[in-house]
């Protein structure tokens, strides 16, 4: 039906008169031929520089703290998404930067209870079953908050997340929906804060569709590319700094590849990041961005606010 087909990625001499003192005289660029997020020929809109990512900079260990300092996105014409266009384009930096990531990173993810109450409270009115997949789980944090009404699992592919989760008691194996191969397993999958780690979203996506039992559901939680205030930050917006946020699809660009891979009734629902600071706070640091740049100071990153969606989507019970 679809084709999976992966692009090559095409390194090129940026010959741009942006500034390269972070990243080289002679930036090598990865820009796909094919967009991820809308599978478009990808077309270059914008591009925006992050020379010194003040995100996950735990996510960068050793070598590759030097020599990926800077992050390079792309908005594609066609979808209006942001697409990694540096080294991290190769799977297997990607795999290096999430090779052996330290205890705190897992810690962080996902640990708000009013967070998993919000997520909660959307699937369980639309489920029409208990078995609950959460792909990307992590530790668990998030499973660990749902109703024990539910039947949890979780796929991780960090295998030390994976231990602690186990560790806990939980139902969690390693790997991705797309390496797990199930099928008609779940009433319901969470993606949180997933789609935007993949180079090839739809892979990992086409995986979950077959992982839905027919009526599944799946809640997708990501950041939005086109939202007001992402575009407002410009290369501040915080979620840009984050190294291992490789695909930020536009509102329409995932519903539209939900649509492509068979999911009906897509609803997007707007709500908060754990740890979104609030319109007041907002301002203020963009009112304290103009200070520091009149000062010729670098902006500082703008905290997740009002940039994220909740993608909720369901399989149809006559798909074959
Ligand atoms: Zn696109």
């Amino acid at each position: 039906m679809l084709n999976l087909q992966k692009t090559m990625v095409t390194p090129q001499v940026d010959q741009g008169s942006t500034n390269h003192q972070c990243m080289g005289p002679k930036t090598i660029r990865f820009q796909p031929e094919q967009c991820p997020a809308c599978l478009s020929k990808f077309s270059l809109d914008q591009i925006m520089r992050i020379d010194n990512p003040a995100g996950e900079d735990s996510m960068i260990q050793g070598d590759l703290a030097t020599s990926l300092r800077g992050l390079v996105y792309g908005r594609c014409r066609a979808c209006r998404s942001l697409i990694a266009m540096d080294e991290r384009r190769q799977q297997r930096v990607l795999d290096q930067i999430y090779r052996d990531l330290p205890d705190t990173y897992w810690q962080e993810l996902s640990q708000q209870d009013r967070f998993a109450n919000i997520v909660e409270d959307f699937v369980s009115v639309r489920a029409e079953g208990p078995e609950l997949w959460d792909v990307g789980c992590g530790t668990g944090n998030l499973l660990a908050r749902l109703h024990p009404s539910w039947k949890k699992h979780g796929l991780e592919p960090g295998r030390r997340a994976v231990k602690e989760a186990q560790r806990q008691g939980m139902d969690v194996r390693e790997g991705t929906a797309a390496t797990a191969q199930l099928r008609d397993v779940a009433d319901v999958v969470l993606a949180v804060d997933v789609v935007e780690h993949l180079l090839w979203p739809i892979e990992e996506l086409t995986a979950i569709h077959r992982m839905l039992k027919p009526g599944g559901i799946i809640a997708i939680f990501t950041g939005i590319a086109d939202a007001l205030i992402p575009r407002m930050a410009g290369k501040s917006w915080y979620y840009l700094h984050c190294v291992g946020h490789v695909t930020v699809f536009s509102s329409e660009a995932l519903k539209t590849m939900l649509s492509r891979i068979g999911m009906v009734d897509i609803e997007s629902h707007r709500i908060e990041h754990q740890g979104a600071i609030s319109l007041r706070q907002w301002c203020q640091r963009v009112a304290g961005n103009g200070i520091r740049m009149a000062l010729g100071r670098p902006a500082a990153c703008l905290h997740f606010y009002h940039d994220h969606q909740l993608l909720l989507a369901r399989k149809p019970v006559e798909f074959n």
